[in-house]
C-alpha cells in the first residue's frame, strides 16, 4: 500500500523559491574583490538565478550540461550555482588553488561547456585556455567598468545577465537529476568528481540545519569563510538561503583583520571555516585587544581542532567551538561536535575534551568502524579501524565510474580516515589511513602528536610523519614550522609531547623548516613532506 501524500521532488530550486517567498529582505552581503561591501537581498537573487538561468540557455545549456565556477564566494556565485542548478544543469566548482594544469585537467574531465570566474582568477585562466577542450564561454564576475582586459572574448556577468527576463521554468525533472560536481583533491593519482543530486543536496540542507548540526535560523547571520569551491562551504549555500539566515561573503579577503572587521559590522552570529584561517583570525584579535561578542558559534572542520583555537574560543571568548568532520564525498558534513546530553554538566576540561573529537554524526549519516578485512569492529571509544559511512547524502561513486566500486557490501562508503567511535557515537579520528605511523606493528596517531605540538607557542605549525626504521618499521619524525621570530629548540618541542602520549609515540627526531607545505583545501600535504625527507636518517636508526 502506498501512502497518500503530495509528490514534492526534493530539488534545490525549492530552497531559494522558499527564500524568496518567506525572507525575501534577508541579504548576502560580499565584499568583492575591488574591497567595497555589495548588499543583495534572497528576493533580488531569485531575480538573478532567474537571469542566469535564461543567459545558459541562450548558449545551448541545459539538463546535464556541466557550468563551471572558479569563484570566491559571492552573491554572484550563488547566483551561478541556482542559475545553473535550476535548468538542471550541473554546477562543477573548481578549486583555485589546485595547480593550473590539474584545473584543466578537472575542466575536461568533466567537459565543461561554460567557465565563469573571479578576476583574480584570469591569468590561470588565460594560461591553460588553449588546453580547456570544451569550454566555449568565459564569463568574469564584473560590471562594464570592473571589467579587466583579457584574451579569452570573455563577457562581464552583470552584463551577461542584464536585461533579462526573470521568468524561467525550474526543477521540471526528478529529483535524482544530478546539480553539483566537485573534484576531491586526491593526495594521489587524478581528482575524483563527486556528483551531488538535487535529492542529496536537499537532503543533506536538512540534516546540517538540525540543531546538533548546525542549527541556524532566520535570524542568524552566517559568515561562511570556507570556501564555495571546498565541499559546496560545508552546504551553507544552501542552508542559509532555507533557513532565511542573512550570509556575509569575504570574497577573496580571508586574512585575519578582513574577517574580524565583516564579522563585528555585520553582527555575524556563526562563522564556519578551517583551522588555519581561525589562527590568523586569533593573533588579530589578540595583537588588537579585540573581543566577539556577536559570535555564537564558530563551526570548525577540514583537519581536526588544534587545543590552542578551542580554548581560546571558548575561554577568552566565550564562543562556542563545533569541530565538524566531513569530506566531499559526505556533501560534507558527517559529524558534528555538539556535547551530548551525557556530557552537559560534566566538568570544563572533560567537556573541551569532548569538543576535541570529531563529534556525532545527525540523523541521516550512519558510521561504523571496520578493521583491513571489512569485519565490524566495537564502538568502545578504543579500538581504532577504517571509517565506513553511509546515508542520504553520501556518495555511491564517482562521475564517470572512476574508481569503481566503492561500497562494501553493506553500501558503506569507505572513507580512508582512520578512527574510533565511542558507545554514544562519538567519533574520533586518529589518522588518514595512508598517513597513518606503524611502528613494530602498532599504530601511532600523527594527528595526536600534531595536534599537542602546535599547542607550543613556539611553534606554527606541526606534521608527523612516519620514517623507515630497520628495528620498527617506521618511527615519527616531527617536522616543526617555528612561530614567526621564534627558534623553538628539538628539547622544547619534545617537552610539549612528555607526558600527553604513550611514551613509545615520542619522535625520534624533531626537524624545523620555514613552512610545512600545505594542499589546495589547507590541510597539511604529507605526501609533499614524505617526498622531501624519503632519505632521511633518523639518529636512532
Ligand atoms: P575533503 O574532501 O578535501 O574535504 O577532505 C576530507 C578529509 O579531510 C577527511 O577524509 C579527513 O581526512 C579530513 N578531515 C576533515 N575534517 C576533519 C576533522 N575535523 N578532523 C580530522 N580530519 C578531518
Amino acid at each position: 500500500m502506498l501512502g497518500i501524500m503530495q509528490d514534492w521532488p526534493l530539488t534545490v530550486n525549492k530552497v531559494l523559491e522558499h527564500a524568496n517567498r518567506i525572507n525575501p529582505t534577508r541579504e548576502i552581503i560580499t565584499r568583492r574583490v575591488e574591497g567595497n561591501i555589495s548588499r543583495t537581498t534572497y528576493a533580488e537573487l531569485f531575480t538573478m538565478s532567474k537571469q542566469v538561468s535564461n543567459a545558459l540557455k541562450d548558449h545551448g545549456i541545459g539538463l546535464g550540461d556541466r557550468v563551471a565556477t572558479l569563484g570566491w564566494n559571492s552573491e554572484r556565485h550563488m547566483a551561478s550555482w541556482y542559475g545553473a542548478m535550476g535548468i538542471g544543469a550541473v554546477l562543477h566548482t573548481i578549486n583555485p588553488r589546485l595547480h593550473p594544469e590539474q584545473i584543466a585537467w578537472i575542466a575536461n574531465h568533466a567537459e565543461d561547456k561554460v567557465l565563469i570566474f573571479d578576476k583574480t582568477f584570469l591569468p590561470v585562466v588565460e594560461a591553460i585556455k588553449d588546453h580547456l577542450e570544451t569550454v566555449k564561454t568565459f564569463v568574469i564576475y564584473a560590471d562594464a567598468d570592473t571589467m579587466p582586459e583579457n584574451s579569452l572574448g570573455a563577457v562581464p556577468f552583470d552584463i551577461w545577465i542584464d536585461g533579462r527576463s526573470d521568468e524561467c521554468r525550474w526543477g521540471d525533472f526528478p529529483e535524482d537529476t544530478a546539480c553539483g560536481l566537485c573534484y576531491t583533491s586526491g593526495t594521489t593519482g587524478n581528482p575524483k568528481g563527486v556528483l551531488y543530486s538535487h535529492r542529496s543536496n536537499v537532503l543533506h540542507t536538512m540534516i546540517t540545519m538540525q540543531k546538533d548540526a548546525i542549527g541556524m535560523g532566520a535570524n542568524d547571520v552566517v559568515l561562511p569563510v570556507v570556501p564555495m569551491f571546498h565541499a559546496n562551504a560545508w552546504g551553507l549555500a544552501l542552508s542559509c538561503p532555507a533557513t532565511g539566515a542573512n550570509m556575509v561573503m569575504p570574497g577573496a579577503q580571508m586574512d585575519g583583520a578582513s574577517i574580524y572587521e565583516l564579522l563585528d559590522t555585520e553582527k555575524v552570529t556563526i562563522t564556519a571555516a578551517v583551522p588555519t584561517v581561525w589562527l590568523m583570525l586569533l593573533n588579530h584579535l589578540q595583537e588588537n585587544n579585540l573581543k566577539l561578542p556577536h559570535l555564537n558559534k564558530v563551526i570548525i572542520g577540514g583537519s581536526a581542532v588544534p587545543e590552542k583555537i578551542l580554548r581560546a574560543f571558548e575561554e577568552d571568548y566565550e564562543v562556542d567551538v563545533v569541530h565538524a568532520w566531513g569530506m566531499t564525498e559526505t556533501s560534507p558534513l558527517g559529524t558534528l561536535g555538539t556535547l551530548p546530553p551525557h556530557m552537559l554538566d560534566a566538568p570544563i576540561e572533560k567537556r573541551l575534551e569532548q569538543k576535541l573529537k570529531q563529534g556525532r554524526p545527525p540523523f541521516g549519516v550512519e558510521l561504523k568502524i571496520v578493521d583491513d578485512e571489512g569485519n565490524d569492529l566495537p564502538n568502545d571509544g578504543e579500538t581504532t579501524g577504517r571509517l565506513m559511512v553511509r546515508g542520504a547524502a553520501i556518495a555511491a561513486g564517482y562521475f564517470k565510474g572512476v574508481g569503481g566500486n566503492v561500497l562494501d557490501p553493506n553500501g558503506f562508503f569507505d572513507t580512508g580516515d582512520v578512527a574510533h567511535l565511542d558507545e554514544y557515537g562519538t567519533m574520533t579520528i586518529t589518522d588518514r589511513a595512508k598517513d597513518v605511523i606503524k611502528s613494530g606493528g602498532e599504530w601511532i596517531s600523527s594527528i595526536d602528536i600534531e595536534n599537542i605540538a602546535v599547542g607550543h607557542p613556539k611553534v606554527a605549525n606541526a606534521a608527523a610523519i612516519g620514517i623507515y626504521h630497520p628495528k620498527w618499521d617506521e618511527r615519527p619524525l616531527l617536522v616543526v614550522q617555528p612561530a614567526q621570530g621564534e627558534n623553538p629548540t628539538k628539547e622544547e618541542v619534545l617537552a610539549q609531547l612528555d607526558g600527553k602520549i604513550a611514551k613509545w609515540w615520542t619522535p625520534d627526531d624533531v626537524v624545523f623548516v620555514s613552512e610545512i607545505p600545505l594542499g589546495a583545501t589547507g590541510k597539511i600535504n604529507k605526501l609533499a613532506l614524505r617526498e622531501q625527507f624519503k632519505d632521511y636518517k633518523l639518529p636512532t636508526a
